[in-house]
């Protein structure tokens, strides 16, 4: 039976009869461009994550664009965030013509490493980006203290972590603004492209709304250079539908990642630590959620040291017909596009560096059934004991 790395449509067809109406509310409008639907989701997605407002945007990458720009992030300006994360989190931060200097990651949660974050600040730094990677919430107090003592800004990425909580918060709501991703294999996954932003303070949100529509306010005149950054009024609609399930999305990732490290801890070789971190040498590391986390799993990702190992792991799989990927492959600091960047903002990340070569994503998404589970724990079996 094969099992693909995410289903999109397992989870949309269900739906179709509610998206079809969706769709047709709005044919019937005529308003494709912001307007009710678009004010109705940002209400919705807000109540939804804690936050006090939500502007949505033309795309997760584009929220974090406009976030930098609302904070007045430019050249001149440095930037802390992590190696290990997709590529958008520090391209955005290049864009506004700051520097991004990209720190290290914690081995165990894969998240923002506070130490090395604080051995690369300058009295240029104005800004830090926790990334909430794969699911799991960044070590937020730690980082809300290190932030409060050197004046920096704190821009959280919730590309893959809508749901997800930290000590009981709310992901998106803990620094100055959240930014939020629809891609369709993000844990709210739509139709083409959408993001948002959210944060506590309507000012802001103000700034945000006009930022999204060319800098514009009233009405063709402009203050500031914003860009188009609108979240079509079709795309709130269809996700208004499967916000609705988004509370059942999550509780399916997390039974499969509860019973994934169930069943896959009870296999000889699988562990939750690597030689030098005190434990018996395990061929597999499982992933883990801190206690004080909602983990909301958008990925299951395991470790698998050791030379070629996990590429070994990788083909296995395939073969099998079950989908896995490599999320991600190059650390940000060692990509081509960064090259020019001053040295202090490409030092060494020796753990970002070992995870490209070690990590492997297996399938978590929230329609997989139990079957499909016991597929994937089976093939991991047979590549540990032949
Ligand atoms: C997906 C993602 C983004 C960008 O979102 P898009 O909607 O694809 O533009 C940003 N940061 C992280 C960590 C992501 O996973």
């Amino acid at each position: 039976m094969p099992v693909p790395l995410l289903d999109v449509n397992a989870q949309n067809h269900p739906l179709e009869e509610e998206l079809t109406a969706a769709f047709s509310r709005v044919l019937r409008t005529g308003r494709f461009i912001l307007g009710d639907e678009v004010e109705a989701f940002e209400a919705e997605c807000a109540a939804v994550i804690g936050a006090g407002h939500a502007v949505s945007m033309s795309s997760g990458t584009d929220a974090l664009l406009a976030a930098f720009m609302a904070l007045g992030i430019g050249p001149g300006d440095e930037v802390l965030c992590p190696a290990f994360t997709f590529f958008a989190t520090a391209g955005c931060i290049a864009r506004t013509g700051a520097i991004p200097v990209f720190c290290d990651v914690c081995p165990v949660s894969f998240n923002l490493d506070l130490e090395s974050a604080a051995a690369r600040l300058t009295p240029r730094t104005k800004a830090i980006v926790p990334v909430h990677l794969f699911g799991q919430a960044a070590d937020m107090a730690g980082l809300g203290a290190f932030a409060a003592a050197h004046g920096l800004r704190v821009i959280e990425d919730v590309a893959q972590a809508i749901g997800a909580t930290y000590q009981g918060r709310g992901c998106g709501t803990l620094g100055a603004m959240g930014c939020f991703s629809f891609f369709p294999s993000k844990n709210l996954g739509g139709f083409g492209d959408g993001g948002l932003v959210t944060t506590q303070d309507g000012e802001v949100a103000e700034q945000l709304r006009r930022i999204r529509n060319h800098g514009m306010h009233p009405r063709y005149y402009h203050a500031t250079v914003g860009a188009n950054f609108r979240m079509d009024a079709l795309q709130c609609a269809l996700l208004r539908v499967k916000l609705r399930h988004l509370g059942a999305y999550t509780a399916g990732r997390v039974a499969n990642a509860t019973d994934y490290i169930a069943r896959l801890s009870r296999l000889p070789g699988v562990g939750q630590a690597l030689a030098g971190d005190g434990g018996e040498a395990a061929r597999i590391v499982l992933p883990q959620a801190a206690a004080d986390r909602g983990h909301v799993w958008n990925q299951f990702t395991l470790r698998v040291p050791g030379p070629g190992r996990r590429d070994a792991l990788k083909s296995h799989l395939t073969a099998r017909g079950i989908g896995c990927e490599i999320y991600y492959p190059v650390a940000l600091h060692q990509q081509a596009c960064f090259k020019q960047l001053p040295a202090h903002a490409i030092q060494a990340c020796p753990v970002s560096e070992s995870l490209t070569g070690e990590v492997l994503s297996i399938p978590v998404y929230p329609e997989l059934s139990a079957a499909q589970c016991d597929e994937v724990i089976a093939a991991i079996a047979d590549w540990l004991h032949p």
